[in-house]
């Protein structure tokens, strides 16, 4: 998929739960082949994003969503 706002190619990946210090809940973008224990250091190092967005419940392994880093968008399917 390209990226709506810049036309340039997209990521595939999915939508997470972060959940890191001191109650600190957000929405985590991580790419398909990502594994393991979400840490905002593992994530990074993936080319995954810890957003600025506060979220308690988004957590879905299977919803692919896309994401531009260069405009920092995500995009994602709502059926
Ligand atoms: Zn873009």
């Amino acid at each position: 998929m390209n990226c709506p706002v810049c036309g340039k190619e997209m990521e595939q990946g999915t939508c997470r739960f972060y959940h890191g210090r001191a109650g600190d809940r957000r929405l985590a973008w991580v790419p398909l082949d990502f594994k393991g224990i979400m840490t905002k250091g593992r994530i990074e190092q993936s080319g995954g994003v810890v957003t600025p967005v506060h979220s308690t419940i988004f957590d879905n392994e299977e919803q692919i969503s896309y994401c531009c880093k260069d405009c920092g968008k995500i995009v994602i399917d709502v059926r």
